[in-house]
């Protein structure tokens, strides 16, 4: 079934608010169906017939959201790119995905017409960040009535490129019961209703903000406020009016340095989760003690939507993603011989279910690779089972140290440097020792003030740490480098000191 089927069958009532805009006029579900009709319309005028990709670079705007809708009815494929990318990335991009049609932000026009003549894409609309542009024009003129294209549950809905935290980024195919499902499983493990309202401050171009997000409000035929980043002021004025909101750690830790983050803020609130980057126990503590709201952490990816998330009712534990959600089988196995290890065991995280993606776009050699004969996906970031059955993420494969033939797991040195006094955040890597292979490598974000130096919080680490898991370095820096998601980029932190050891 067409996913857009399933949300237009929760609409209670098409004169509920759909969407509060942050100028505070709102978007009936009866617009929403008026307007993804006129763009619809206007993209088979463009020539995109059901099956082809639409290429999406574009600010965050309802106008923006509003067109993945009419992508999913017109029965295409809809692919967001991150507005950070570049032309010469979109170049990439673009020629990956051969998309029929380009929608980008008026200033990149020029550059786009110029790739898209290039790779045979036959279209470019424009819609900039106020939510004007060509294709609006025409969607003005155009019919509000447009035909869903029936869609098979297999048939694909969306392309979106992995945030490339790894590597070159690669197309993740995602169809329509990959996102369907996934939406109604997290609606009811999250109770989300038609009386919800998620403050949205999330990019769109990303599974967080466009799926996990906005699919789970729709699927309860709830309402959003769609802010066009975030901006812990805007969040603090909008959140007596909001019932949810999903964010990543770095929106708690903003929102922890505002003067209005109280209890009586959140009086309204009954849900705040958070995901894509690890939420420190820190700031799950500080945030509970400040508002009574204990944060649920849920862990997903671009390829598998959602696959774990703490409980509704019972303990939200920090440091942890929780159990499987329903329908979503979860095993630990050896990252080389693919043995299923026993609970408890550290191993690499495996997936199964209806929201675990087709494959990569193009890259069969690397879909087999990354599937288990058995059908598991290999998530390829590092966890363990505990035995109340909670799933801890202790890191990414592509982050495992190996120094002097040891295995280093970086989260478990963070968490001892974290608890350090004077120590914010830190991020331990493997860099290049013409000795060790690699050497452990901590990189630490200290509190203004704080006096620590590289040898106290080395000795600090002696007894609690076994010696081969000891950094061998400590460099201190005023910020983590992270991408818009909150990730920390360990790729560049190992570029940036290659050379740290000879
Ligand atoms: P790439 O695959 O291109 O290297 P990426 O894996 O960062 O990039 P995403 O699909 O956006 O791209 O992110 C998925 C990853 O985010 C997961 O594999 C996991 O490592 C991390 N992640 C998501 N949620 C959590 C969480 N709650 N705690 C820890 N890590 C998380
Ligand atoms: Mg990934």
């Amino acid at each position: 079934m067409n996913l857009f089927e399933l949300i237009r069958s929760r609409i209670t009532d098409p004169a509920r608010t759909f969407i509060i805009k942050a100028d505070g006029s709102t978007m009936s579900y009866a617009d929403m169906l008026d307007r993804s009709g006129q763009i619809a319309n206007v993209l088979v005028l463009d020539g995109v017939e059901p099956g082809d990709r639409v290429a999406a670079q574009v600010e965050k705007t309802v106008e923006n959201f509003i067109t993945y809708l009419a992508v999913l009815r017109a029965g295409a494929v809809y692919l967001p790119l991150n507005t950070a990318y570049t032309l010469a990335e979109l170049d990439y991009f673009i020629g990956d995905a051969e998309p029929k049609l380009v929608i980008c932000d008026p200033a990149k026009r020029e550059g786009l017409a110029e790739i898209a003549k290039n790779r045979g894409v036959a279209s470019v609309e424009t819609i900039d960040a106020k939510g004007q542009g060509s294709l609006i024009e025409a969607a003005d003129k155009a019919p509000k009535d447009f035909a869903d294209v029936p869609r098979e549950d297999d048939d694909l809905a969306a392309i979106l490129y992995t945030s490339g935290t790894t590597g070159r980024s690669k197309g993740a195919m995602l169809t329509h019961r990959n996102l369907s499902s996934n939406a109604e499983t997290l609606r009811e493990y999250w109770r989300f209703t038609d009386k919800d309202v998620l403050l949205h401050a999330l990019p769109i171009y990303h599974t967080h903000g466009l799926f996990v997000a906005s699919n789970t409000v729709m699927m309860a035929g709830g309402a959003m406020i769609f802010l066009p980043k975030f901006d812990a002021d805007e969040v603090m004025r909008y959140l007596p009016q909001a019932t949810s909101m999903m964010g990543v750690p770095t929106f708690y830790t903003r929102l922890l340095k505002h003067p209005g983050l109280t209890k009586a803020a959140c009086a309204h609130m009954r849900l705040f989760t958070s995901g894509s980057a690890p939420l420190l126990a820190e700031t799950h503590d500080e945030f509970r003690a400040k508002t009574g709201h204990a944060i649920l952490e849920r862990y997903g990816m671009t390829e598998t939507n959602m696959n774990t998330s703490n409980p509704y009712d019972g303990d939200r534990i920090a440091g942890t993603v929780g159990f499987p959600l329903p329908g979503v089988g979860v095993r630990i196995a050896d990252p080389e011989s693919g043995a299923v290890l026993k609970q408890g065991d550290i191993g690499v995280i495996e997936v199964k279910g209806p929201n675990v993606f087709l494959g990569y776009w193009r890259m069969p050699e690397k879909t087999k690779a990354e599937f288990r004969p058995d059908g598991f996906f290999i998530t390829g970031d590092v966890g363990k089972i505990d035995e109340r059955g909670y799933v801890h993420i202790v890191g990414r494969a592509k982050d495992l140290i190996i120094t002097g033939g040891f295995n280093v797991y970086p989260k478990e040195v963070e968490t001892e440097i974290d608890a350090l006094p004077g120590v914010v955040e830190s991020a331990v890597v493997g860099c290049p020792h013409p000795d060790f292979g690699e050497g452990v490598t901590a990189v630490v974000v200290l509190q203004k003030g704080a006096s620590a130096d590289e040898k106290a919080i080395i000795s600090a680490l002696e007894g609690k740490l076994a010696k081969f898991k000891l950094p061998k370095r400590v460099l201190f820096v005023d910020d983590l480098p992270r991408n818009t998601m909150g990730k920390v980029q360990k790729n560049v932190l190992r570029e940036q000191n290659a050379k740290l050891y000879g």
